[in-house]
């Protein structure tokens, strides 16, 4: 179900973040399911609704902005973050 909003979330508008981006689940820039990728270095590059955006180290950091508007605050444990998002859902 939830599926279905982030879909069309995505086609309305490219800078809406999914509410896997908001939950720290993928990079915003090349969507890289951190679930998948548990090793994935990730910085803190934007907030959104009081959460933290994430975005690999390196090139997609500098892409979000990362670089400009880099917070020192560190990602919130992965499997914190799934386990919010399971418990959102
Ligand atoms: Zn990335």
């Amino acid at each position: 179900m939830y599926s279905h909003d982030a879909i069309s979330n995505r086609r309305r508008s490219r800078s809406e973040p999914t509410e896997e981006m908001v939950a720290g689940l993928v990079c915003i820039v090349c969507r890289t399911d951190y679930r998948r990728a548990p090793d994935a270095v990730t910085l803190v590059v934007a907030h959104h609704s009081g959460r933290q955006l994430l975005a690999c180290e390196g090139v997609c950091a500098r892409m979000a902005g990362g670089a400009v508007h880099s917070t020192d605050e560190p990602p919130l444990p992965l499997v914190e973050r799934v386990h919010r998002y399971e418990a959102e859902h």
